[in-house]
């Protein structure tokens, strides 16, 4: 019998009433769990949270719900090993995928914790100096943030149920408000546990953390205009979200985390026997095959001048080549399945798509070589590596995101203006990577393309030792970027906590302002 779960609103524990949804092994096919969220009522558990959480949140300062976050870290951590295996079980991840969104998770908690503990002692927090309003040194204006009194609806996407969670989770928490999030339905048994953890654990005020485990039914049509919602997914669900008609009367605050076409770009610099571009190909091999491509920060879109287009789909064909697919419960599988069979359905209508305008390198989208895998059995896709006909007049393979182990090479001419034109056409990602030695190239293509993504990462043999690659969303940078990647603007340190915040301007005697917050 598999586990139904339950979701967590109004102080416990709920179990929906019918119109069950299977949660799968995507390795297997079989069943883990069931849930459904029917018959829960979506306003009462909004109240709820806004009524108890909120309140009991904000009567703390920056540096309590800072310790809160540490606790929450700490608890979540203590339980790794079965939240890794949770990983495997319903989202098809090796054990360093698993890794990646767990430790991601439990990392992001710890940094905000940090973070926090070095924030304001008062319950605003400045942003930005104090100005002069007139003539005396009295009179000031400060901007400042206050937290808002609503509840932070976080909707995540399939792909990282333990990190998604916890990255909205942390910094609303530190801003001040309580969380109501709904994982994916496919994937939300491991959110699922990491919730009950830190209810059993105790780990936060009631009414600060509820869970919904299933669809959203109603629950945007009862938002207010205090709440804000975050959500991350496809660009269609962004636009339903963005588009329904409670948040745009209610002007409830909305931040998309979309689709996004990211690219790579080697340097005109480079040629095949520095250790730049090995680590260049390594990182481009990584963002095809880590999750099975069911990344939002995957490189879909590899930008190589003309001469080294043959070089490079070389080197890439070889490392695919080398990646053992199968059974991501087994020692030194490096990618697992997708998630779904209606990931593979997607992932394999996209390909034709991109085949229109590519011809194949690498792989033929089929099951591949698989290890320790029932035949038949599991969502699985071998890696892909396309090479575009004509990149600049190619359509697909700059607007259609494969959700799956797939990238394209498109050859440039090896100027910066043509490497921008090109990350333009996915009109706006999420990262865009630069691999070269040459300034003049890196500083023109940064400032030709920087508005067309949230992330630049400029490679360089000065740094690319020290650094992890394009892929990992750090919290102390900015996650999101404009266009297509849905205009949202998550994590950044300081920066995350202001969508949780209301901005206002401060005018006043001076000391009264400092008093306030500073
Ligand atoms: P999805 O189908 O859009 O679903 C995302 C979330 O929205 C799920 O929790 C889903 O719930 C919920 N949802 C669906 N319809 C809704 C509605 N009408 N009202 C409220 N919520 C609704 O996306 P996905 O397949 O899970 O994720 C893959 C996509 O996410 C990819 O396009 C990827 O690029 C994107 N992504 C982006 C980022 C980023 O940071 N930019 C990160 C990860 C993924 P149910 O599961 O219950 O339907």
């Amino acid at each position: 019998m598999s586990e139904l779960l339950k979701s967590y609103v109004g102080g416990h524990f709920q179990a929906g009433e019918g119109g069950l949804a299977a949660l799968i092994n995507p390795t297997t096919d079989e069943v883990v769990a069931q849930t459904s969220t029917t018959g829960i009522d979506m306003a009462g558990a909004l109240a709820y949270a806004r009524d108890t959480g909120g309140p009991d949140l904000r009567a703390l300062s920056f540096a309590q719900r800072a310790e809160l976050l540490g606790k929450a870290s700490k608890a979540l951590h203590a339980h790794r090993d079965e939240l890794l295996d949770l990983s495997t079980l319903n989202g098809g991840n090796t054990r360093g995928d698993a890794k990646f969104d767990v430790d991601g998770a439990t990392g992001t908690l710890a940094y905000y914790a940090k973070l926090g503990s070095t924030l304001s002692e008062t319950p605003l927090l400045a942003d930005g100096e104090t100005e002069l309003l007139g003539r005396s040194p009295r009179m000031v204006g400060r901007h400042v943030l206050a937290p808002l009194h609503g509840v932070a609806v976080h909707i995540n996407a399939f792909n990282f149920p333990a990190w998604g969670f916890a990255e909205k989770a942390a910094v609303a928490w530190l801003a001040g408000m309580p969380v109501l999030t709904k994982p994916a339905t496919s994937t939300a048994l491991l959110t699922a546990r990491m919730v009950e953890i830190l209810i059993e654990d105790q780990v936060l005020p009631s009414g600060a953390l509820s869970l919904l485990c299933g669809s959203a039914g109603d629950l945007l049509d009862h938002l207010s205009w205090q709440d804000v919602v975050a959500f991350t997914g496809s660009a269609d669900t962004g636009l339903k979200i963005r588009s329904n008609e409670n948040i745009l009367r209610q002007g409830v605050r909305v931040g998309i985390e979309a689709d996004s076409l990211n690219a790579a770009v080697l340097g005109p610099d480079m040629d095949d026997d520095s250790e730049l571009f090995d680590r260049f190909i390594q990182d481009v091999a990584k963002e095809i095959t880590q999750k099975a491509g069911q990344k939002c920060t995957a490189i879909r879109r590899i930008l190589v001048p003309e001469a080294m287009v043959a070089k490079v789909g070389e080197a890439l064909a070889a490392e695919l080549a080398a990646v053992k697919v199968g059974n991501p419960a087994e020692k030194g599988i490096k990618m697992g399945p997708l998630n779904n069979g209606q990931q593979l359905t997607d992932v394999k209508a996209g390909l034709d798509a991109l085949r229109a305008e590519a011809k194949t390198i690498h792989g033929d989208g089929g099951r591949g070589e698989l290890h320790a895998v029932d035949a038949d059995k599991g969502s699985f896709v071998s890696p892909v590596l396309l090479e575009a006909s004509d990149g600049l007049n190619a359509k697909a393979i700059h607007n259609l995101e494969v959700f799956g182990p797939v990238s394209t090479l498109v050859a440039y001419d090896g100027s910066a203006g043509q490497s921008a034109q090109l990350l333009g056409l996915g009109q706006g990602s999420l990262v865009a990577s630069v691999y070269s030695d040459d300034k003049r190239f890196t500083t023109d293509l940064v400032n030709a393309g920087a508005s067309f993504q949230g992330r630049l990462f400029l490679a360089s043999s000065k740094v690319s030792d020290h650094v992890l690659g394009p892929g990992a969303v750090l919290p102390a940078s900015m996650h999101g970027g404009p266009g297509r990647a849905g205009g949202g603007e998550e994590l950044g340190g300081r920066v995350g906590l202001k969508f949780y915040m209301q901005r206002l301007a401060l005018q006043g005697y001076a000391p009264l302002l400092e008093r306030l917050a500073h």
